[in-house]
Order: C-alpha cells, then sequence, then structure tokens
C-alpha cells in the first residue's frame, strides 16, 4: 500500500517514514502542505498521514480540499494539538481518526490497517481467493494452508490484486501502488514480480489480460 506522510518536523518525518517502510509500506513523503495537495494531485494513495501545523497552507486546508472535491483517502491526522476543539476541528474536517503527537509507531501501524479496511468496506483483516489466504494484520499470504515466501513488493502486488479480486488491475496501477515518486522502474519489473508469484502461488493465481493488466479470479 503507498502511504502520503505530511510532516515538516524533519526528524519526525523520517521516523515515521522509515517505521512505515519497516511495515513494508511505500512511503512519500512531503514537508507541506502545497507539496501535499500537488502530490494528491498526481498519484493514488491508499492513506494519508497529515500534520496539522504545516507551512504553505496547513492540515485542515488539505482535509477540506480533499474532502469537497469528493476524496475519500483514509485520513490519519498527527499532530501536538491535543485540545478537544482541534480534534473536533479535525474529525468534522472530515479525518478518519486522530493521533496526538508522541505516540508509538505501531499504534499508527493499527490504526492505518483499521481505516484502510474500513475503506474497502470489509472489517475482516484475511482475504481469500481460492486456495490463496492474505492475512492483512500479519501481513502472510498463505497458499494451501503453507506460508509463501514473498518479498515485501511482491506481497503488495498481492495484496492490490487481491483487494480487486474479479476485476482487472492494470499495470500502471500496480507500478503506482509499489513505487514512490522517487524510486526508479525497470520497465520489466511488473512481469518479474507477477512471474514470481505464479511461481510461488500457482500458475493460474494470476491471468493476464495482454496489454490491459492482470486479474485475480474470484473462484466460482
Ligand atoms: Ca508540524
Amino acid at each position: 500500500m503507498r502511504i502520503l506522510l505530511v510532516e515538516d518536523d524533519e526528524m519526525l518525518g523520517e521516523a515515521l517514514r522509515d517505521g512505515l517502510r519497516q511495515e513494508s509500506y511505500v512511503v512519500d513523503w512531503v514537508r507541506d502542505g502545497g507539496a501535499a495537495l500537488a502530490a494528491l494531485s498526481t498519484a493514488t494513495f491508499s492513506a494519508l498521514v497529515l500534520d496539522l501545523g504545516l507551512p504553505t497552507c496547513d492540515g485542515i486546508t488539505v482535509l477540506r480540499w480533499l474532502r469537497q472535491n469528493g476524496r475519500t483517502i483514509p485520513v490519519v491526522i498527527v499532530t501536538a494539538r491535543d485540545r478537544l476543539t482541534d480534534r473536533i476541528a479535525g474529525l468534522d474536517a472530515g479525518a478518519d481518526d486522530y493521533l496526538i503527537k508522541p505516540f508509538d509507531i505501531d499504534e499508527l501501524g493499527a490504526r492505518l490497517r483499521a481505516i484502510t479496511r474500513r475503506a474497502v468496506g470489509c472489517a475482516e483483516s484475511m482475504l481469500t481467493v481460492g486456495e490463496v489466504v492474505l492475512d492483512l494484520r500479519q501481513r502472510v499470504v498463505t497458499c494451501h494452508g503453507e506460508p509463501a515466501a514473498l518479498t515485501a513488493r511482491e506481497y503488495a502486488v498481492v495484496e492490490l490484486l487481491m483487494r480487486k479480486a474479479g476485476c482487472l488491475v492494470t499495470r500502471a496501477e500496480i507500478e503506482e501502488e509499489l513505487y514512490g515518486f522517487e524510486d526508479d522502474i525497470a520497465s520489466n519489473a511488473i512481469e518479474v514480480h507477477i512471474h514470481n508469484l505464479r511461481r510461488k502461488l500457482g500458475p493460474r493465481f494470476i491471468t493476464n489480460l495482454k496489454g490491459r493488466g492482470y486479474r485475480v479470479e474470484i473462484a466460482r
């Protein structure tokens, strides 16, 4: 999953970015509200971690812009503003959750899992397609009951395809999910991931629709 982190504090931003990457998220980090709006206009993210006090335009303005434009991306506010009125203002502006600094990275991880689960409309933490089961909480995939040894990016591809099981997922959507703005993408990177996943999860698990994208078939 790809996360946009908006935090102007260098030390905290770096710690959050590294902590979320440890949890296998793809993280883009920007340091002000204007850059956040630019990123949100050009890329798709699974969730937004948003500081409130920011240069150029503050977090509440970013949030209002999102909601006024009908964008339903899950948002966790992270801020030192702990007054009740601030929390209410944040939630009223459209935040899904609110964490007061300082907080533990594990708690942020848990909140992100909860709000992204709600966003896809399933309170379940397991996705199942045929013999393949993906545990969103443990971030583990099993096939015929055996754990599959997946890299972080292979896991991200499977999660995206399984969340959209039965639907076509384009190569561009997969690239956007897997890579941040700063990453170089090898031209055959997605094909390599798909090849490895077929080897690990079965040759028919992922269907290739020539030139259009990929799909995980829902078992009938
Ligand atoms: Ca700040």
